[in-house]
């Protein structure tokens, strides 16, 4: 048996099977104690964060009208810190070969019926081309692991050949970057070519199942998954995106798995996870969700986005179009900062998306299928601002500077700005006519709610340089 230990290196003793069955038990038998749920939340409205115990018991409680309090309090946080903007980004998949036996997914081994497909970097720069003419200025880089088709090499050579592609006004100005657990060595390398978050789903915490979900190849092993974020952080990469895969396992294990996790980084790193994705299990080729028996209902799913929220306040929260119009509609408020808009998950989707050697190449099937033009207008429909901003990680805001700001209650004065800024490029190189027209008016009401003067000038000043020809302005 394993000692939990949050500073430990050991993945079985940082996220730690008996401690995670000893919070359940103690989640599940407060469930209807209103001192203890109470207690939490008003430790909760201190943004300082709370134990995966504290928020496994505002995850269980069965005491409504403090339910409501928690939401309300998750889309309070999430204003307080990062206002009212919705970063946009896309997901580019490289290559859909892998050596691994994921039961879930279609890029598994054994799949004989998925059309396998590698981009060159001619077809590279032809997704960026297409990418780039949506609007888009940052990617999240995926692909399946293989050492063969797929070598660490390739990845960065991919890296590099997005970054050089200046297609009219468009230049995709953060990767971050996808793919297998890997050594401390490519991880440094994927820091120097200059990679903005390094995202890796657990899938799940929990070993045995994890161990059975992934039968075979690489990533069977359990503890060199889940320990490559801390070597991501060795390699130098101070920005990590974490995740599980929702309706693989239980997911109340599984929530506090992820909030161990994220204790964990801060513990030994002093930063926690920048970003925390909550994606829900798909149909795709050759995989039924059907099957899986833990799949997790709207309002479970809604109350999980709330409590990572209030529980982990400086981190950002991802949806992506797995999840439905609805679905994103009724979520978004309660702590999500990034959506993905536009997106295709097939190998070469974007350049052509009518082929069929593309569609059949997809990971999964998107729900959302709206263009980015529409997600953008509908966020502007909804009280955001949509943000194309990639600022903070080419500005140095990286790691625990970036953190520290959050944590200040500053990052919020520099996101909004940017946020205008990069929206006033879209709209004007990218945009229809109407969501146009919806933009600038919004750009005119929001520059009154930013606090200070001088940025307010500032902000003014580069909107004409933007409409005058000139571009990338930002905080
Ligand atoms: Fe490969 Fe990733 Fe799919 Fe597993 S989830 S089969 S590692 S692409
Ligand atoms: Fe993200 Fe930083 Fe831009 Fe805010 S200012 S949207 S935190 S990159």
């Amino acid at each position: 048996m394993y000692k939990y230990d949050v500073n430990s290196e050991k993945a079985d003793e940082f996220i730690n099977h008996e401690e995670i069955l000893a919070s359940l038990e103690y989640g599940r038998k407060n469930k209807h104690n209103r001192e203890l749920i109470k207690a939490a939340i008003e430790k909760a409205k201190e943004v300082k964060g709370l134990s995966h115990r504290e928020a496994f018991l505002l995850l269980s409680s069965e005491e409504e009208d403090l339910n409501e309090e928690v939401y309300k309090l998750a889309n309070d946080i999430k204003r307080k810190f990062y206002g009212n903007r919705i970063v946009l980004f896309a997901p580019l998949y490289l290559s859909n070969y892998c050596v691994n036996g994921c039961v879930y997914c279609p890029y598994h081994l054994k799949n004989k019926t998925i059309h396998r497909r590698k981009l060159t970097q001619e077809e590279i720069k032809n997704e960026v081309i297409a990418l780039q003419d949506m609007g888009h200025k940052r990617l999240a880089l995926e692909t399946g692991e293989d050492p063969v088709n797929n070598p660490i090499e390739y990845i960065l050579e991919s890296i590099k050949t997005i970054y050089s592609v200046h297609h009219k006004a468009g230049d995709i100005r953060r990767v971050n970057v996808n793919i297998a657990a890997t050594t401390i060595e490519n991880y440094k390398k994927l820091k120097d070519v200059g990679i903005g978050t390094y995202i890796l789903f657990q899938e799940t915490y929990h070993r045995k199942n994890y161990e059975a979900l992934h039968p075979t190849g690489p990533k069977h092993d359990y503890a060199y998954h889940t320990e490559a974020m801390d070597r991501a952080q060795l390699g130098g990469i101070d920005d990590v995106g974490c995740g599980v895969l929702f309706g693989l396992n239980n997911y109340e294990y599984d929530f506090v798995g992820l909030l161990m996790h994220a204790e964990h980084l801060e513990a030994r790193f002093g930063v926690g996870p920048h970003t925390i994705s909550v994606p829900r299990i798909r149909p795709a080729d050759d995989i039924d969700p059907e099957s899986f028996e833990n799949g997790i209902s709207d309002d479970i799913f809604k109350k999980i986005v709330a409590c990572i929220r209030v529980s982990v306040p400086y981190t950002g929260m991802i949806i992506s179009t797995r999840e439905s119009v609805e679905t994103r509609a009724r979520i978004i408020d309660f702590g999500i900062s990034q959506i993905s808009g536009g997106s295709k998950t097939s190998v070469g989707g974007y350049a052509h998306e009518e082929e069929e050697s593309s569609a059949d190449t997809e990971q999964f099937f998107t729900s959302d299928q709206r263009t980015l033009d529409e997600v953008v207008s509908w966020l502007m429909d909804t009280n955001h601002i949509p943000s194309f901003c990639t600022a903070c990680y080419r500005a140095g805001r990286t790691g625990d500077r970036f953190m520290s700001l959050v944590k200040a209650g500053q990052i919020g004065n520099i996101c909004q700005p940017n946020a205008l800024m990069t929206l006033k490029e879209y709209l004007i190189d990218y945009a229809s006519p109407e969501t146009r027209k919806k933009g600038e008016a919004l750009i005119e009401r929001e520059i009154n709610n930013i606090g200070k003067e001088k940025v307010k000038e500032i902000v003014r000043d580069n909107l004409k340089k933007i409409e005058n020809g000139e571009r990338d302005f930002r905080l």
